[in-house]
């Protein structure tokens, strides 16, 4: 059985772990003009760090290609569109777009899809990994089993409060 997703990837290049860090730093919930201006200073600093084109960044649930296809790459454009701001959508995107760019995972649409999950989560976890498992355990991430999150979480609190009763 493979790995899951958020642990797929364990060498992701460090420049990318540190770019995603500052985007979650800047706290860019929302679907407004500063959300949209961290998607791309993102997406402009690690397409630099993998030395691929610049894709084009839409933040727009009105766009065309958003109404037709959701959260989407476009290789015809070269443009990620998503409805809203998310770190994991943007890296998901932007994974497919460097695939486009690279030629790698694009065999079957499902290696594709699955490459793109696996590094987007990975990079998601490394950069933020608090962040991660608060909302790995809530349930809140995609393709991240909740269950296993939740029982870490447990077993942090419980070596806790261990290491306090022995004291
Ligand atoms: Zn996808």
């Amino acid at each position: 059985m493979p790995a899951p997703y958020e642990r797929r990837y364990r060498h992701i290049d460090r420049r990318a772990i540190h770019t995603t860090r500052l985007l979650v730093r800047t706290r860019p919930w929302g679907r407004d003009a500063a959300a949209l201006a961290s998607a791309r200073t993102w997406a402009s600093r690690v397409a630099e760090v993998y030395g691929i084109e610049v894709p084009t960044v839409i933040i727009d649930r009105r766009h065309p290609d958003f109404r037709l296809f959701g959260d989407s790459y476009r290789p015809m454009n070269r443009t990620i569109v998503l409805g809203t701001f998310s770190v994991v959508s943007l890296a998901h995107e932007f994974r497919h777009h460097w695939q486009q760019q690279t030629g790698a995972h694009l065999t079957t649409r499902a290696d594709a899809e699955d490459d793109a999950r696996a590094w987007s989560l990975s990079l998601f976890r490394a950069a933020a990994p608090r962040r991660f498992a608060r909302m790995a355990a809530a349930g809140r991430i995609h393709f991240v089993d909740a269950g296993e999150w939740r029982r870490r979480a447990g077993r942090a609190i419980a070596l806790a409060h261990a290491l306090e009763g022995g004291r």
